[in-house]
């Protein structure tokens, strides 16, 4: 039976006190650690370890259908079809990077602009449409753009992209509801899962999703590998992503004269990334059996204790895209007006024995805005007089707070499995003595 055990769960640190203590890895939303099922199926496969669809001998026959094997149970966590193929990558960049380049000529992109650079970047002819402050209010917007499609010249094919839940806020985004918008005007729908799928099931067919991307390395598998899945009509008509052996069925003598492969191997130029894949199916098959219902009420009770905690320390404000009450997996960010959050990072490294992240987590635009709507939150309560989070430090020094705030972002406190509500303790304790002393 796979284990989702964590790979030093037990690591520990000396403080500077002299103390030892358990290290409270609060940072999973950037890699989370290596569940024990990866780390032993790598282990298991090793001795027989060889090249993947290119050899006779008994390591190239074991790695081959260890790689397809592998495929197969990615597949079914990602709830892909016949109609579907499944691609390893390197992470979800590579996946939503490759996607791009598949997309037909002229193909629109749609998408809010909230996202994590690796969806806001890669994509051709985008129209990015402002965050929306609700889940209502973001799929009237995208049903308003889409119904107006042809006043704005998109006639073409077009995709929607979105993320299932922020990398910055945690909260879970409503793709099925959008999903039905998009696919009611022709839209395909694209979710950059890295940080949903960790924390919900990802089925293509249950998010409305016509491609999925994640990354290993924040699923307990940090070996290198991402996955694309999704239909494969458009990913076999389009160039391969990496030109060379593997993408290649049959190459002629004259530079031109050359058939590409179809199915996965268009796109896996080069030798794959055996270990990635083995180690990535491996916590795939042990989320498919795993009691979710258990695993989610587990996270959910750590959240709870994580943002009660926080109602004690009004210094850390909470930041939220759609409201406090939005649905979230275990991420929250805090704007420390007053604060550099990178100093409190360190702080809580050094002093503390706990990981968490600072700054703006490649989702620029978000945070920006995110800490605007803090600071603009704090001014208006302390013009109020009324006391509340936040204002009592914007108070003090309103545009310092926010220069500081604005250059160096956030503080980030992401968790899965293994953590443990000592860790959270740990980190109220921690958050308060800093922002304290
Ligand atoms: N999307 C989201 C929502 C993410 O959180 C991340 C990683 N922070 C990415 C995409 C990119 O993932 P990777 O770095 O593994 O390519």
């Amino acid at each position: 039976m796979p284990s989702l055990d964590i790979v030093g769960d037990d690591l520990k640190v000396e403080l500077p006190s002299g103390e030892t203590v358990r290290f409270a890895h609060l940072d999973y939303a950037a890699s989370a650690p290596c569940a024990q099922a990866a780390a032993d199926a790598v282990a298991e496969l090793l001795p027989r370890y060889g090249s993947v669809h290119r050899g006779t001998g008994v390591r190239s026959q074991a790695s081959t259908i260890a790689y397809e094997l592998a495929r197969d149970v990615v597949a079914e966590f990602a709830g892909a079809g016949d109609d579907h193929s499944v691609i390893f990558t390197r992470n979800t960049t590579d996946a939503l990077n490759l996607l791009a380049r598949a997309l037909p000529p002229g193909t629109t992109t749609i998408q809010f602009d909230g996202e994590h650079h690796a969806n806001l970047l890669p994509w051709p002819n985008v129209l990015r449409l402002p965050t929306p402050a609700s889940p209502d209010e973001a799929v009237a917007a995208l049903d308003r753009v889409l119904r107006g499609r042809a006043l704005r010249g998109i006639t073409g094919p077009a995709v929607f992209t979105v993320t299932g839940a922020s990398n910055v806020t945690g909260e879970v985004w409503p793709v099925r509801r959008l999903a039905d918008v998009a696919h009611a005007y022709g839209v395909r729908v694209i979710v950059d899962a890295a940080q949903l799928a960790p924390h919900h099931p990802v089925s293509l067919a249950d998010l409305g999703a016509d491609y999925l991307a994640f990354s290993g390395h924040k699923l307990y598998a940090p070996f290198g590998a991402g996955v694309l899945a999704g239909r494969t009509d458009w990913l076999d008509a389009a160039e391969p992503y990496l030109a060379g052996g593997g993408a290649s069925a049959v190459v002629g003598d004259r530079p031109d004269d050359l058939t590409w492969a179809t199915g996965p191997a268009r796109h896996e130029g080069g030798t794959p990334n055996l270990l990635g894949a083995v180690a990535l199916a491996a916590v795939c098959a042990a989320l498919i059996t795993a009691d979710r219902d258990a695993l989610h009420a587990h996270e959910q009770a750590l959240l709870g204790r994580l943002r009660d905690g926080l109602r004690a320390i009004p210094e850390a404000v909470e930041v939220s895209v759609f409201g406090p009450d939005q649905p979230r997996v275990g991420i929250v960010s805090l704007h420390l007006p007053g604060h550099d959050p990178a100093a409190i990072a360190q702080r809580l490294g050094r002093e503390h024995g706990i990981g968490v992240r600072a700054g703006q987590f490649c989702a620029h635009p978000l945070v920006r805005r995110l800490i605007g709507t803090a600071e603009a939150g704090a001014a208006e309560a302390g013009a109020a007089g009324a006391g509340t989070a936040g204002a009592g430090a914007a108070g003090a020094g309103a545009a310092e707070a926010r220069e500081c705030a604005t250059a160096t972002g956030l503080l980030r406190v992401s968790f899965g499995l293994g953590s443990t509500a000592d860790d959270v303790d740990r980190l109220l304790t921690g958050l308060a003595a800093a922002l304290r002393t």
